[in-house]
């Protein structure tokens, strides 16, 4: 028998019976039985067969954390109650401690203030954790960006962001289709790919900051220099 297809971005893991009953049946099919009690599966089956069970579990038990910044969050709310009913996915339990939850919503206005907060949450939540930017406001500062000199721009300049949702507010149903696109990632292990591009911009951003802040602490110097008396 052959191996089903491994997940892709292409062909993303279902996490239905049909899927589960393929896995299994290519897990026995690939088994050897030594005798009555016994059976060896090799390696790359239960290998397989693991991945496609953390897979579909992580991605179907995606709790929420319970934190809304401005307008949005009122959005974020109707989505969690009956008329649109985010539970029907198989997930999305709000929670209210950040070590209970693996996704942050950022709902609402970050300002630069309010960032380090954000980031020091995110830093407590569970591990693998996820992150949704909800909005104009936290995706770019939005309707802040001309003016707003107190809005971060972008909440991604402190933490790694999954996945951008636009709108001003985005609707419940706009948001349910950023979680459906998050779980897909978790399918086929883009999430994965994500953080490890935003952890490799983020490294480089800091590297210029550094540089920057010694050029400018050189700066006095240099000019103290250049406005000295020639003898
Ligand atoms: S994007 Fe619009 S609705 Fe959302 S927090 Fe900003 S101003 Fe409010």
């Amino acid at each position: 028998m052959t191996p089903p297809d491994a997940p892709s971005p292409d062909r993303p893991v279902t996490g239905t019976m049909d899927e589960y009953h393929d896995m299994v049946q290519y897990a026995r099919s690939t088994s050897m039985a030594v005798d009555d009690s016994v059976v060896l599966m090799p390696m790359k089956a239960m290998a397989d067969l693991a991945a496609w069970a953390v897979a579909t579990g992580r991605a179907n038990a995606v709790w929420p954390f319970t934190f809304g910044l401005a307008c949005c969050a009122i959005e974020m709310m109707a989505l969690a109650s009956s008329r649109f009913d985010l539970d029907r996915i198989g997930s999305l339990v709000f929670r209210g401690s950040p070590r209970q939850c693996d996704l942050m919503i950022v709902a609402g206005t970050v300002t630069y203030k309010m960032g380090l907060c954000v980031e020091r949450l995110w830093h407590q939540m569970a591990e693998p954790r996820y992150v949704v930017s909800m909005g104009a406001c936290a995706t770019n500062s939005g309707p802040y960006s001309a003016h707003g000199y107190h809005v971060m721009r972008g909440v991604d300049l402190v933490i790694p962001v999954n996945v951008y949702t636009p709108g001003c507010p985005p609707r419940p149903e706009t948001l349910l289709e950023s979680i459906l696109t998050l779980q897909k990632q978790i399918k086929t292990g883009q999430d994965v790919e994500i953080r490890r591009m935003w952890e490799r911009a983020h490294r480089a951003q800091a590297e210029r900051l550094k540089k920057a802040a010694e050029v400018s602490e050189s700066a006095p110097v240099l000019v103290a220099a250049s406005a000295a008396p020639q003898a």
